[in-house]
């Protein structure tokens, strides 16, 4: 059998965890939080980092830190995971879903300015796949009209948006604010875990706050006040420090962990490419601004009944490819909701987009079974 995922683990995590119970301090922000926020900050060059219990905490936090008001609205791709949408319309914002690129998932960046209103507050572009969006264009939008932007970068772990000058800006650096997922499907994992990144000083110290369920508590260990109580609101947003030992584990081997990634996703790319000389399917397209952080390697059928053939006969196989997002403006959840614009680019890849399996142990010899199955399939 070859699962869509399996999640990978270094060795030491197990080690780190003991290492964590036997020091006796398991709660939040103990000695692996610590290590990990470094890891990000010195080593990623990452301003500010807080972990939390996943990405859809942080995005509640971003939502909380841009002090939504019910009925603002909050511009994002309809073809994204739901936290992204969760996160606001728990605050009571209204979304105004923006379609997707032509040429891969992203939210089109050309496509925003129209959805802007005096009512915009912010924009939540999602780096789909990890690979970027034209976050120059979304930058100068934002600025033009003063709004934040929020970085769904749940997929986006050591992937870079590209500067017209070459520079290279790590995903999530970029926003005023950004989340990252660190859930068991993502390339580097703690399990359920999250980060918010705050590039923004001006929410760093309202950040704590709303983490600690609205109290001073951080400024409190640091010595900044002599006692602590309730100043915001806020929730339990701090994972354990059982769940940052066990992200120090696969931080520290971050670059092995890419490295094989990477691997395997120019694999797929070398043995399906014959496949789009002969017009039969498209693979993951990369803008000249993006990097590739290997997170999936997804191909694009002709529509949805082929990709329901295709998934079969992989399945047949043993083989166990997935597809992914329903487009949420026309969810049971949201339909009514939405402003009844058609989003063609979001139902397309709704119906045709498949993920194939990637994990550090898939091996050469179920890779180059699948790739000849899906070569066989279209044959
Ligand atoms: C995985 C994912 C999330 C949610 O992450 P959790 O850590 O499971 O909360 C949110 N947005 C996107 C785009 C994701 O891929």
């Amino acid at each position: 059998m070859i699962p869509f995922n399996k999640p990978y683990m270094t060795g030491k995590e197990t080690e780190y965890i003991k290492e964590a119970v036997i020091s006796g301090k398991i709660s939040g922000d103990g000695v692996f939080t610590k290590k990990c926020n470094e890891f990000f900050e010195k080593e990623l060059g990452f301003k500010k980092v807080l972990l939390t219990t996943s990405c859809t905490d942080a995005l509640e936090m971003a939502a909380i830190l841009i002090d939504l008001q019910p009925d603002d609205e909050v511009i994002m791709p309809s073809y994204t995971f739901v936290s992204t949408a969760n996160a606001f319309v728990l605050r009571g914002a209204k979304l105004v879903f923006a379609d997707s690129n032509a040429d891969n998932p992203n939210l089109d960046a050309d496509k925003i300015e129209a959805l802007i209103t005096p009512k915009t507050k912010a924009i939540v572009p999602v780096h789909y796949a990890g690979i970027a969006c034209d976050m120059g264009k979304i930058m100068e939008l934002a600025e033009k009209h003063n709004l934040y932007v929020i970085e769904d970068a749940a997929q986006a772990i050591d992937s870079f948006y590209v500067m017209p000058d070459g520079t290279k800006k790590p995903l999530g650096t970029i926003g005023h604010l950004a989340a990252f997922s660190f859930h068991e499907t993502k390339n580097i994992i703690s399990g359920e875990g999250g980060m918010l990144a705050i590039n923004d000083e001006r929410f760093v110290k309202r950040a704590e706050i709303i983490r600690e369920k609205g109290t001073n508590r951080s400024s409190f260990f640091r010595g900044e006040v002599d006692k602590y109580g309730w100043v915001d609101v806020g929730s339990s947003f701090l994972p354990s420090d059982i769940i940052a030992a066990f992200l120090y584990a696969q931080l520290e081997n971050m670059d092995a962990i890419q490295a094989q990634r990477r691997q395997i996703w120019q694999r797929y790319w070398d043995g399906l490419s014959p496949l789009v000389q002969q017009g039969k399917l498209r693979l993951p397209y990369l803008p000249d601004f993006a990097t590739n952080n290997a997170h999936m390697f997804y191909i694009i059928t002709k529509d949805l009944t082929e990709r329901t053939a295709l998934i079969a006969a992989l399945k047949k196989e043993n083989i166990h490819p997935v597809f992914h997002y329903l487009s949420l403006h026309t969810s049971p959840f949201y339909a009514d909701k939405h402003d009844g614009r058609a989003l063609p680019e979001s139902d397309f890849y709704t119906d045709t987009l498949v993920r194939l399996p990637l994990y550090f142990e898939l091996s050469e010899e179920q890779q180059t079974r699948v790739i000849s199955e899906i070569v066989k399939f279209y044959n």
